[in-house]
């Protein structure tokens, strides 16, 4: 349904989503996913027979930046993006982990995941082509969402909402600050879009602003 809809985005399931979004000379990528994927990444690049002009970063979770280096091998002149505030993340120079005792197990895992870090070209401007940059704090302090005009409008939400089956937060532990989760889904509950593509589970090809604001509703009637 998403390719009916969106010709122009194509989706890459991996242990997170990365998205190649084809603009009219060139193409960006919204996440680089687990390094294992890269290879079928690099391949939809190709076959749009366009540039990869930029890699940009929802967030410095490592199932979002693990597969970076192999796509920067490929296209070193691609421009990497992050916001400042996950930037070290994204460099390898700083590892997020959760909280509690997942962050216990996670921090005995990183030397087999840890990424190669690769140095972040630029922060986040406001607009890469059509694509406008939200901030949207909550999962990480610095994560992001982008919203992509045209016929059909999308928002890639990141992790700041998942649809594994359903609208959900991620679980606690991954997450920076719930409370500025809320505000930051109450924000793009106001943009106007058709169809949310997030960081991990389905995209929602229709109706994705209602869904959202019976998500942010169902949130916040929990927190009272
Ligand atoms: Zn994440």
């Amino acid at each position: 349904m998403i390719k009916d809809l969106l010709p122009k985005v194509q989706m890459v399931k991996n242990y997170s989503n990365s998205f190649v979004v084809e603009l009219n000379n060139s193409c960006i990528l919204i996440d680089c996913g687990m390094d294992k994927k890269a290879k079928e990444i690099l391949k939809i690049i190709e076959k749009t027979g366009k540039e990869l002009k930029a890699v940009l970063i929802t967030h410095g979770h490592l199932d979002h930046i693990n597969g970076l280096a192999k796509i920067k091998e490929k296209f070193p002149d691609a421009l990497v993006v992050s916001s400042q505030e996950d930037k070290l993340a994204v460099e390898g120079k700083e590892v997020l982990l959760p909280k509690g005792i997942k962050g216990f197990f996670f921090r005995m895992l990183i030397p087999l995941v840890k990424s190669k870090g690769v140095k972040v070209d630029e922060t986040f401007r406001e607009n890469y082509a059509q694509l406008k940059v939200i901030k949207t704090p909550g999962h990480t302090k610095g994560s992001v969402s982008f919203l992509l005009s045209g016929k059909t409008k999308v928002l890639f939400c990141g992790d700041l909402i998942l649809n594994p089956n359903k609208l959900s937060l991620p679980p606690e532990d991954f997450n920076w600050n719930k409370q500025k989760m809320v505000e930051s889904i109450e924000k793009i509950s106001k943009l106007d879009f058709d169809c949310l593509l997030p960081g991990h589970g389905e995209a929602i090809a229709k109706d994705a602003k209602k869904k959202v604001l019976e998500f942010l509703y169902e949130l916040k009637r929990k927190q009272f």
